[in-house]
């Protein structure tokens, strides 16, 4: 993993403060989560990001997080957002507060055993695009009854948007919010450094942003 420099405290804020202009411009003051995503950066990005105001933090690969967590002790509740494979929920269930990628039963019986009760969001293929991750829509109500069943506090759905202009994302977005209304959950995780405007738009309530608070990030390995 190359993992790049950390803006500098003022940077930060800077950035943190325009998010929030773009979020506010597109309507979503007040209901919209910001969540700062630190994959790519070390833990003193992490750690920026705490003294900034931020006590939850998301991540989408279990090396990185489990390389990172120790040395922020509990100032944060990781919020896990990368696709995620079940041999690795074990090692990060002591870790993660909110699993957000949840997207097939053997995830969800794995989450209820290693972690009870735990925090969950449904993620949604809302593109068609599987190598994203995502439960088919059609599936969503199956796997909602299948992660309540196994005791898991499901706080509503997640989704990634397509690649390529934000505009493109919407239908996907909406399509998610809808889904969500139909269920009665409240959580729509949606959005990201170039769509958070459409997926407020479309009724996000947490926008995930990496590389407009951190800067672009390495390639992976
Ligand atoms: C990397 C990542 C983000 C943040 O992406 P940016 O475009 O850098 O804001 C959000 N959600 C998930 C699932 C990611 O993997």
């Amino acid at each position: 993993m190359s993992e790049r420099a950390a803006p500098s405290a003022q940077e930060l804020a800077e950035r943190i403060d325009q998010v929030r202009r773009r979020i506010a411009a597109a309507g979503g003051e007040g209901r919209v989560q910001l969540l700062p995503i630190t994959k790519g950066f070390g833990p003193g990005a992490v750690a920026l990001a705490v003294e900034a105001g931020f006590d939850e933090v998301g991540e989408s690969y279990a090396q990185e997080l489990l390389g990172k967590a120790p040395s922020l002790a509990d100032a944060v509740r990781w919020h896990f957002v990368g696709r995620l494979q079940r041999n690795k929920v074990r090692a990060l269930a002591p870790l993660v507060a909110v699993w957000q990628s949840v997207d097939r039963a053997a995830l969800v019986d794995e989450i209820a055993r290693r972690a009870p009760g735990a925090r969950v969001l449904l993620q949604v293929d809302a593109t068609g695009e599987p190598q994203k991750g995502g439960c088919p829509p059609a599936e969503v109500p199956g796997l909602l009854a299948l992660a309540r069943a196994a005791g898991l506090d499901v706080g509503g759905l997640m989704a990634v948007g397509p690649a390529g202009p934000p505009e493109g994302a919407r239908r996907a977005f909406r399509m998610v919010s809808t889904l969500a209304d139909e269920l009665g959950l409240v959580e729509r995780s949606m959005g990201m450094t170039g769509d958070l405007e459409v997926a407020v738009e479309e009724g996000s309530t947490m926008v995930r942003i990496g590389t407009a608070l951190f800067g672009p990030r390495g390639p992976r390995p």
